[in-house]
């Protein structure tokens, strides 16, 4: 079966958990990439409920910040780590990957993320620029249909339209025999070692 994996970023924010639902309805998971200083009390329950529903929750950096404008490896650390320590503090959850604010590829940040032991997660297929708000569902349906290939990282957002547009992209991935779990599980089904140090657009590319 073809498996791909779709992690979205930006998160927690709305409508994080009706994306859950709607991906859970085919009885497929995903993944979700958390920004540390989205993370407070009115946002803590929506990551809750996605971990409690196997959801997979990866570090989206505290700030959001570009990478090539962090001064200092101390500073890009914190960066990539502060969000891991809170979700582990605040629910218990240990979150064992990251996505670089705007899929930076800066080498700095890639030999962090490898010293802490975290695979970096690309993007592997369109995403039609969801993060947009000027952007359709049906463009980013569109992107998205246009490219997905087995084995792909997706990368998509926690917005609106993208969470309207999975009512299109999640049928018709199953309709061409698609299967989307999270990261983590996408790596067991391949029997990969998730690699660290470089960004994974595609796991397939790791098959040795
Ligand atoms: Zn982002």
């Amino acid at each position: 079966m073809k498996c791909i994996t779709l992690v979205f970023d930006d998160g927690p924010q709305d409508p994080i958990c009706e994306m859950a639902d709607k991906i859970k309805k085919f009885g497929w998971r995903s993944g979700f990439a958390v920004i540390g200083q989205n993370i407070n009390d009115e946002t803590l329950p929506m990551l809750r409920y996605v971990i409690d529903n196997g959801f997979q929750l990866v570090s989206h950096g505290q700030k959001h910040l570009h990478m090539e404008k962090i001064p200092t490896r101390e500073e890009i650390e914190e960066e990539i780590y502060l969000p891991i320590k809170t979700i582990k503090e605040k629910l218990n959850y240990q979150m064992t990957m990251t996505r670089l604010p705007y899929l930076s590829e800066n080498t700095g940040a890639l030999q962090v993320a490898k010293d802490l032991g975290l695979p970096v997660l690309g993007w592997g297929m369109e995403n039609g620029k969801d993060w947009d708000p000027s952007v359709t569902p049906e463009m980013i349906t569109e992107a998205v249909l246009d490219t997905v290939c087995d084995g792909a990282v997706g990368c998509l957002h926690v917005r609106t339209n993208t969470c309207k547009a999975l009512d299109v992209i999640l049928p018709e991935l199953k309709d061409r025999g698609f299967c989307v779990v999270t990261p983590e599980e996408l790596f067991k089904r391949k029997g990969i070692t998730p690699p660290v140090g470089v960004p994974i657009h595609n796991i397939n590319d790791f098959l040795t």
